[in-house]
């Protein structure tokens, strides 16, 4: 069959191919002047043919000069080698911009570019760059991870309180058990449990109850100092407190301050069964002395019988046990 089209409209197709793709096209020579740039090209750099074609590219260029796009030219024109260059590590080496309002305000298209060889009849190789625009993509990579980023904080906080949940807890009790082996360095929980709640709920009602418990939270929370220490809704109303690096003196210090915190609320309690009649906390102290690493389950297993004891003991109150 007789091919339908003549070498000038050969030529033609091409150029009107070259002229439409959505992508931009630059072909340099062996001694790296440029040959052809595409509308494209002409469009997001602002610069037309009468200031590129035959010019030299890294005059075009200054900034591509001894980087990674000068590497990959390189590449491609001795060695004759192609190049991708990775969009993590280049995200816009071309000075080339959406608008005159982005340019103005020096946003870069995001580009990913490939640099490949191109063998020429009758001439030195040649090579091709071609950028292609991936800020749709970049943007919505940003997104995911910015949602992505708030799924792991929802994961990591309780829903009514919003301070540590049980699962951050659990991470970071396994992390803080970890570094005081380690580092042998003492570790203390405590576990703090509001005296009466459920006759607190049967008299207050349920929405009042979860006012209280976002209201002690809070509290608590407030209370402490190093960014170490982690205070966790450990199910309930029943909250947990890991303190690193600290003894059972400290740890005692820090248990009274927090039913004293919590009193000072003075969160109306009508059924409180102490002298009391307001909202107050028990607390269980364990600590993992230096010299006896434990289990964590022995570890929260003291600080639980310390809070029953506490509770045992009159309610209002801090105890301490050993872990065995
Ligand atoms: P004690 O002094 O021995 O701790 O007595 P208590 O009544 O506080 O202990 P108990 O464990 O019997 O009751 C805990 C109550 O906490 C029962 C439950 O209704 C209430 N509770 C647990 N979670 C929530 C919550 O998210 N919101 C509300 N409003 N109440 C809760
Ligand atoms: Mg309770
Ligand atoms: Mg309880």
């Amino acid at each position: 069959m007789m091919n339908p089209l003549n070498e000038a409209h050969r030529l033609h197709l091409l150029h009107s191919v070259l002229c439409t793709v959505n992508l931009g096209a630059i072909v340099l020579d062996n001694e790296r002047r440029i040959v052809l740039w595409n509308s494209w090209m002409i469009k997001y750099s602002g610069l037309g043919h009468d200031k590129v074609i035959g010019a030299d590219f890294f005059t075009v260029c200054p900034g591509l000069r001894g980087g990674r796009v000068d590497a990959a030219i390189q590449q491609a024109l001795y060695n004759n080698f192609p190049s991708l260059l990775s969009q993590t590590l280049n995200k816009a080496p071309f000075a080339l911009h959406a608008s005159p309002v982005a340019a103005a305000r020096n946003e870069r298209i995001q580009q990913a570019v490939e640099v490949t060889p191109i063998a020429v009849e009758g001439a030195p190789r040649h090579c091709l760059i071609q950028i292609s625009d991936v800020s749709i993509a970049v943007g919505r990579e940003k997104l995911l991870r910015e949602q992505a980023m708030v799924l792991r904080s929802q994961t990591f906080a309780d829903g009514l309180t919003g301070i540590a949940n049980r699962r951050h807890f659990d991470v970071a009790m396994e992390k803080e058990h970890r570094r005081a082996k380690r580092g042998g360095t003492p570790l203390s929980l405590l576990m703090i449990d509001i005296d009466h709640f459920k006759a607190y709920n049967d008299h207050y009602g349920h929405q009042k109850g979860d006012q209280c418990l976002i209201q002690v939270a809070a509290a608590l929370a407030g209370m402490l100092k190093r960014p170490c220490d982690l205070m966790a809704r450990y199910g309930g109303e029943e909250f947990a407190m890991i303190l690193p690096e600290t003894d059972v003196e400290q740890a005692t210090v820090m248990a009274e301050a927090i039913r004293a915190r919590a009193q000072e609320l003075a969160i109306p309690h009508e059924r409180n069964n102490g002298e009391l009649r307001q909202i107050t906390v028990s607390i269980g102290i364990a600590t993992q002395k230096v010299d006896t690493a434990v289990e964590i389950e022995a570890l929260i297993g003291a600080a639980d019988r310390a809070l029953y004891q506490a509770k045992r003991n009159g309610r209002n109150r801090i105890e301490s046990m050993l872990p065995a």
